[in-house]
């Protein structure tokens, strides 16, 4: 019988009955995922996932290893730069009684967990950005002409 599987579809019946757990061991396309859910972020190399689903009390339990590397703009310089996302043991408990037909497709979850590395300020030379003294030199430049008000006669 041919059957497509989606890579990501975790057929929780045959986790419940068994108590089995279900290695993933898996490397997909970002267009997997399904639309990216912001502009600013970019998955740029494929996503190597692994780890296990189980079935613990009424939850399917996932525990995933996601290895890929994500484009997002500088919050300082806004330059666009490559961060790689190495997240370990990412867990997702996700109630059965939220799952239809005893399929689950974790595409939601994976992009979730990606996104949610996203730092708040994310810096392009990592823990800083790396045009920061050339930008601090311009804002210090804007600071000091104290005599320009441009809403003075307003
Ligand atoms: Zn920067």
């Amino acid at each position: 019988m041919a059957h497509e599987k989606h890579p990501l579809t975790l057929y929780t019946d045959r986790l419940k009955s068994g108590g089995d757990i279900e290695e993933i061991d898996e490397t997909i396309d970002p267009s997997c995922l399904g639309v990216q859910a912001s502009d600013d972020v970019t998955i740029t190399a494929p996503i190597t996932i692994y780890g296990q689903a189980y079935v613990v009390d009424e939850y399917l339990v996932l525990d995933l290893n996601i290895t890929t590397e994500i484009k997002i703009p500088c919050a300082f310089c806004n330059d666009e730069f490559v961060l790689p996302i190495k997240l370990k043991h990412a867990v997702h408990e996700e109630s059965l009684d939220e799952i239809k037909h005893g399929a689950f497709d974790a595409a939601a979850v994976v992009r979730e967990m990606i996104y949610l590395e996203v730092p708040l300020y994310p810096q392009c030379g990592g823990s800083s950005c790396l045009r920061r003294s050339e930008v601090e030199k311009y804002l210090k430049k804007e600071e000091v002409s104290e005599g320009y008000q441009p809403f003075i006669d307003i």
